[in-house]
């Protein structure tokens, strides 16, 4: 952006402790910092046996694990976590996981107003965002609330050992998504600028990385410093279409979070791309100086093995036409104006899977 334009930058106090190999010993300390004496510790199934850890280091101050998160917190799930919380006299939350989790823990704030500590085992960087989600009949609501910002996050990289390569990169892509839309929201700012790029430029460092060897604990904790970058970008800017065709797919037709954003992103971009040269050209520096930035990210994406196709995802191609008609229908910033034929354009191209179109206008200014 440049210095003729005006900006206001918000952000929320959060406190961020960067510990590798101790999360669980990190977190009893925040808790102590906090004054909270009695937390439910939250996750999903599959990232049980990590929470019991932190539980179990919690000692005294856990009222009890509930391991009941799924994706895009059900409002069924959230009723569950209120009544679990409240018959156990918890004076606070602990989530461990992925967004999934985190989210079931910002839904239990959000209703509560108890204070939230956040252990993240994935790059969604929900943990550095007052936005919650709830699904109710088939629609995913959203909103930004304060009291749902966790007080506290710990990073550790060893807890994203475990991760599958294919979610690794899904959720590193996912990360990506923010700090591209965070560029050309109406709310961009030159730190938000900052961090765009460095997120971004430090994700796709590590991927590749990551790719090679799983277990490289400095990317892990790389691809980490990335999620909390990009977090912070989605946390205080307004997001985009991409982010409201992900939304509508994952909350609607219940395709998965993170690979839908990895297939959607490079052509929600090449759609963009002509109104919002700025983020482009930040982009293009933070990927080595690409001419054709969605397509680097397609390209990116189909190195590492992810999916490319919404049809892979499993969206039937009857869904399209609906799930566009539903993305265009409710007004939100976008850098191009929202027309129901261009997020057609956009899904139907995402469905099919093929390099992004590159359009005119859209290669970045060199500066
Ligand atoms: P997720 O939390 O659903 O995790 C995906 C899968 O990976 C789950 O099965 C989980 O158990 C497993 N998993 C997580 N960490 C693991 C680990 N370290 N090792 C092995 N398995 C692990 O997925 P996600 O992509 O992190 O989060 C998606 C959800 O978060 C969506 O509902 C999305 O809407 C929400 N989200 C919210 C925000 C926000 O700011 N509110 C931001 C990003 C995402």
């Amino acid at each position: 952006m440049t210095f003729q334009e005006e900006f206001t930058y918000e952000t929320r106090p959060v406190r961020v402790v960067f510990r590798p190999g101790a999360a669980v010993t990190a977190t009893p300390d925040e808790a102590a910092r906090l004054g909270l004496r009695r937390m439910l510790v939250v996750c999903g199934s599959r990232g049980e046996s990590v929470a019991r850890t932190v539980a179990d280091a919690l000692g005294d101050r856990c009222a009890g694990l509930h391991p009941e998160a799924r994706m895009h917190v059900p409002v069924e799930d959230a009723d569950r976590a209120v009544a679990a919380v409240r018959a156990a006299g918890a004076d606070g939350c602990v989530a461990v996981g992925g967004g999934s989790a985190i989210g079931l823990g910002k839904a239990i704030a959000l209703r509560t107003g108890l204070p939230l500590i956040a252990v993240p085992s994935t790059y969604s960087g929900s943990e550095m965002t007052p936005v919650w989600g709830l699904t109710e009949h088939g629609a995913k609501r959203t909103g930004r609330d304060p009291v749902v910002q966790p007080r506290s996050v710990v990073y550790d990289p060893r807890l994203t050992l475990s991760l599958p390569l294919s979610l690794t990169v899904t959720s590193g892509i996912n990360a990506l998504a923010h700090a591209v839309e965070a560029l050309y929201a109406p709310d961009v700012s030159p730190l938000v600028s900052v961090m765009a790029e460095e997120g971004v430029r430090a994700m796709t460092e590590a991927l590749p990385r990551l790719a090679a060897d799983p277990e490289d604990l400095d990317a892990r904790g790389r691809a980490l410093y990335a999620a909390w970058l990009c977090g912070a970008c989605l946390g205080t800017t307004t997001m985009g279409l991409h982010h409201k065709l992900c939304h509508v797919l994952g909350g609607t037709y219940g395709l998965p979070h993170a690979e839908t954003h990895t297939v959607v992103l490079p052509h929600a971009l090449a759609h963009n791309a002509p109104a919002a040269p700025q983020a482009l050209t930040v982009l293009s520096r933070a990927l080595g100086g690409t001419d054709d930035v969605p397509r680097a990210l397609w390209e990116l994406a189909g190195r590492l093995g992810a999916p490319r196709s919404l049809a892979e995802l499993g969206l039937a191609e009857a869904d399209v036409a609906p799930a566009a008609a539903r993305a265009a229908g409710e007004p939100y910033a976008n850098p191009r104006e929202v027309t129901a034929e261009g997020v057609r354009g956009v899904l139907l191209a995402a469905y099919e899977g093929g390099p992004p179109e590159h359009a005119e206008g859209s290669t970045p200014q060199r500066s």
